[in-house]
């Protein structure tokens, strides 16, 4: 499983994981699936309605809204990125989360900024490549 990921889209989540520090930032990719490859076309920033550095969530309101975003362009929700002062790896929280919520999950850590993406496949935690294009 890869996620192309376009370069002015990865800038925009570093600076938007920059400016939500210490807090941890949340975002959604909105693309599509082809061949087991999901293509990022645009970014859309969430508020981390939790305030916090260890945790992060969204109002349901503002996902709601995602969606009618998404369904408006003919694209999906394809990834959630989150950032995280530790390793980037999924939380035992985020588990829960990734079993309600079966997108690529992207998480970024907010000390070297080194990022890994998963999916939940069959209760078990699955490592996407990450491709960064023009
Ligand atoms: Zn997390």
């Amino acid at each position: 499983m890869i996620i192309s990921i376009p370069k002015n889209v990865l800038n925009e989540m570093i600076n938007y994981i920059y400016i939500n520090k210490p807090n941890e930032a949340v975002c959604f990719l909105l693309g599509f699936i082809n061949n087991d490859v999901y293509n990022v076309k645009e970014l859309v920033k969430a508020k981390n309605a939790a305030n916090s550095p260890a945790e992060f969530n969204v109002e349901p309101d503002e996902l709601l809204n995602i969606y009618k975003r998404a369904e408006e362009k003919g694209l999906d929700i394809v990834a959630i990125v989150h950032s995280h002062h530790g390793l980037p790896v999924p939380s035992t929280t985020d588990i829960k989360y990734m079993k309600l919520n079966p997108y690529v999950w992207i998480i970024i850590s907010m000390t070297d900024l080194k990022m890994q993406a998963f999916i939940l496949k069959e209760e078990k935690v699955d490592p996407v490549k990450i491709m960064i294009v023009d």
